[in-house]
């Protein structure tokens, strides 16, 4: 006999909350967000992901009781074991019981990990990674977000706090980074990092074609990539921003030597624009070739829902 068979994934982001119920495939059964609420120390926070739970379960078709429980990725630095938020800047909180306030109000057992690492967990079991058992995950977004999967199971270090992998040096005495320290991976490969270099590239090259529909103030993520055919300022705005990504991916793969890397965040829409020449350098460059142990370097294909489905997978 077997009652709980279902599960439900939520994903804390920095303005709202998304969230599902899905079946042990990760086939979905409902979908709902909720806004992240006041910041008001967490209180707003768990009301809100409470309220959507319940709603998740009734708008499933299926009992509470068929539910085997419920997962949260949070952003930040979360102590999975005891189930707290360590800090979490863009939510204003600090040591606060998420698990504690969840478990309490919707009487399911509940668990969480960091958003990053949810979403690891999500492309590797129900993504682009699921046919692996080693499996990194790296966002490109505002900053480099990562997430490794190793025999199967998520790698979190020690208490937790680990693989920041967008925090690796690339360039040391580089770009000032968040951290404190210079040079970070991030600095360089983020869609910000993207942005910040094609600004500065038309800065310092007013013949760029990019000139025509934009300024160094409207440019984004895609911007070099639309010139790259026709304008070499943008050219070779790709083509250093492709360096520091295969750069900081093949030591990535040196410590790990996952069997996949999945590359997610909206930088990626560029597919094999993109990806092409990342895999190809990368491959060219990683520990002693790829004749014995390959490595494959793809898009992610979960998208924004990644984070909810991993995080469901926390509870499986
Ligand atoms: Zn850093």
């Amino acid at each position: 006999m077997e009652m709980k068979k279902y599960f439900i994934g939520i994903d804390i982001g920095g303005m709202s909350v998304k969230g599902v119920a899905v079946d042990k495939d990760g086939k979905i059964l409902c979908e709902g967000t909720a806004p992240t609420g006041d910041k008001d120390g967490g209180n707003s926070l768990a009301e809100n992901v409470c309220e959507l739970i319940q709603r998740l379960i009734s708008d499933s078709g299926h009992a509470a009781t068929e539910f085997a429980g419920v997962g949260v990725g949070c952003p930040g630095v979360i102590d999975s074991k005891n189930g707290v938020v360590v800090f979490a800047g863009n939510l204003s909180l600090k040591n606060f019981p998420l698990v504690e306030r969840v478990q309490k109000s919707v009487k399911l057992p509940v668990k969480i990990t960091n958003d990053a690492n949810a979403a690891a967990l999500g492309e590797a079991k129900f993504g682009a990674g699921k046919r692996y058992d080693n499996a990194v995950l790296i966002t490109l977004g505002t900053g480099v977000g990562g997430g490794v999967i190793i025999d199967g199971k998520l790698f979190e270090g020690y208490k937790s706090a680990g693989t920041e992998l967008g925090h690796i040096v690339i360039q040391e005495g580089g770009n000032p980074c968040t951290c404190g320290r210079k040079g970070c991976f991030e600095t360089y490969a983020s869609a910000t990092a993207l942005i910040n270099s094609t600004a500065r590239a038309m800065r310092e090259n007013k013949d760029s074609a990019m000139w025509n529909t934009y300024t160094p103030e409207t440019v984004t993520g895609k911007t070099a990539f639309e010139y790259m055919d026709c304008d070499k300022t943008a050219k070779k705005v790709v083509e250093e921003y492709v360096r520091y990504l295969a750069s900081g991916l093949t030591s990535i793969a040196n410590i790990f030597r996952p069997q996949i890397i999945m590359l997610g965040g909206g930088v990626c829409n560029q597919g094999e624009r993109l990806i092409a020449p990342v895999r190809e350098m990368v491959k060219r460059e990683i520990f002693g070739g790829t004749d014995y142990a390959d490595i494959e370097i793809v898009k992610a294909t979960l998208g924004n829902l990644a984070g909810s489905l991993g995080a469901a997978s926390l509870i499986m």
